[in-house]
């Protein structure tokens, strides 16, 4: 293949990546959004593999039956409850990609390198050394496997920042003097550990906003090793992979009430799962017989998934219970929060499977308003997402954080098994509130027993 049909190739893939960001940010655009950047990929991909400098693809099959060979069980296996450290383990895979690449260019072209290929070559061994081993703590974090709460020590910031100072400015001197190939491993060596010190005192609340910017840092990496290698796609979808990935994780600070400072310095592992202290308060229970009985006479429901429902798989049964209502006259709304679930758009992709409209949900903004219209709230498997402690409790850990005002309603009703806490570990008062009727049990079978017993006083009327 021609170089200037390379190019041409790279360009229309730069397209399709842009036209696919775009498409993401909207539910009824999104599944486009996915195939456009699928297909941009490939494009991108195959103009690669066409490219004159491929000496022999031997190496490239082998890797690429290798990676498929991980990948593909990953996608089909892992349940969406624990997509958070399915990324965080792409993003390392990604960031270990990029620095090896960068480590055989140093090895391959020193002394002679640029001072420009020196630099970019040095930042994309820092960020992906960093992202490597951050992102694998994070996923070990999230999973469970290490301790999900903060580890913090005096000095802490000094000592991460030190440590980074002292790996780009040996970054520095290799630019001056690239034949210093002693100090290379040096560099290596430090950004891994930064990356392990970045995220040991975060938090496990915290980690999907740790994700967010790791996956930045690992498309920064990928921009660098463009200008190493000279590869314009890379440095593309690195930038975009870059720049949204700082955004996303700015919107998600801001949603979980994080400040984007604390965040870059990663001190925002102080804010630590407090222990619950329980909430005082009698609890009232429901069946959802009764339930059902005063749903019949809302004119407004509004239904606030969470977590729950992803874990107990109920979207479908909520669906029907949207339609239940609906026939009976009843207008259904559904309240999204940013953060509900354990990932970003987590509900908006699990209702868009269930086939409820894109028309009937609603982001916390629009939705809030309406709640105090509202004559039921019915909370799905939510828990933190729709806690007043944010509100009203000021040095609770998710105090400040916006939530969804499910309080105001009538009359609340929340679906979860048992008065356990949410993600960050605490009460929620909101159960103890008299507007609110306690469901227990698992989130798909009580709302099928609200669907039932909505749809049986249909047939029998
Ligand atoms: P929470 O984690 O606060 O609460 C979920 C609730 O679901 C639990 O209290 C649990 O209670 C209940 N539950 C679990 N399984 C079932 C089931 N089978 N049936 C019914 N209920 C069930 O979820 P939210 O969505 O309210 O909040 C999300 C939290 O996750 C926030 O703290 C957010 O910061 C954090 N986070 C968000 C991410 C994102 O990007 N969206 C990523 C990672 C974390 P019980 O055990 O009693 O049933």
């Amino acid at each position: 293949m021609s170089e200037q049909a390379v190019q041409i190739a790279y360009l229309v893939a730069g397209v399709l990546f842009v036209l696919a960001l775009r498409w993401l940010s909207s539910p009824p655009t999104a599944r486009r959004g996915v195939a456009a950047g699928e297909i941009g990929f490939l494009v991108a991909v195959v103009a690669t593999l066409l490219r004159s400098e491929v000496v022999t693809y031997e190496w490239i099959l082998i890797g690429l039956f290798a990676g498929s060979a991980i990948g593909v069980p990953l996608g089909l296996l892992v349940p969406m409850t624990a997509m958070p450290q399915r990324i965080a383990l792409s993003h390392a895979f990604g960031a270990l990609a990029a620095a090896l690449v960068g480590i055989a260019e140093f090895y391959l072209r020193t002394p002679h390198l640029s001072k420009v290929t020196m630099t970019a070559i040095g930042v994309e061994v820092v960020l992906g050394a960093l992202t490597f081993t951050g992102s694998l703590m994070a996923a070990g974090k999230l999973q469970e496997v290490l301790p999900q709460r903060p580890i913090t020590w005096r000095g802490q910031n000094f000592v991460n920042l030190s440590i980074l100072a002292a790996a780009l400015a040996l970054v520095g001197v290799l630019v001056a003097d690239p034949s210093q190939t002693a100090l290379f491993p040096v560099v290596i060596v430090l950004s891994l550990a930064f990356g392990v010190l970045l995220i040991i005192p975060i938090g496990g609340a915290d980690m999907p906003t740790v994700i967010s910017l790791l996956n930045s840092y690992a498309g920064l990496s990928g921009a660098a090793m463009g200008f190493a290698i000279d590869n314009k796609i890379l440095i593309v979808a690195g930038a975009l992979d870059g720049a949204s990935g700082l955004l996303l994780s700015i919107i998600m600070s801001r949603a979980m009430n994080r400040s984007f400072r604390n965040v870059l310095f990663g001190a925002f592992g102080k804010v630590q799962a407090q222990a619950a202290e329980g909430v005082d308060g009698a609890v009232q229970t429901a069946e959802p017989d009764e339930a059902a009985e005063l749903l019949k006479m809302a004119r407004l429901v509004i239904i606030v998934p969470g977590y729950g429902m992803a874990v107990a798989q109920a979207q479908y049964m909520v669906r029907q219970l949207s339609d239940a209502l609906g026939e009976k006259g009843v207008e259904v709304k559904f309240a999204i929060h940013p953060v509900a679930g354990r990932m970003p758009g987590h509900m908006n992709v699990l209702l868009a499977e269930a086939n409820v409209g894109y028309d009937q949900l609603f982001d916390m903004d629009q939705i809030n308003p309406e709640f105090p219209r509202a004559d039921v709230a019915i909370v799905v498997g939510a828990n933190d997402v729709v806690n007043p402690a944010a509100k009203n409790t000021p040095g609770s850990p998710i105090y400040g954080m916006p939530v969804l005002n499910v309080d105001q309603a009538q009359t609340v009703m929340v679906i979860k098994r048992s008065m356990a806490p949410g993600f960050a570990g605490i009460d929620n008062e909101l159960f103890v509130n008299p507007k609110t009727m306690m469901i227990f049990g698992d989130a798909k079978a009580v709302v099928g027993a609200l669907v039932e017993e909505l749809t049986r006083s249909r047939a029998s009327l």
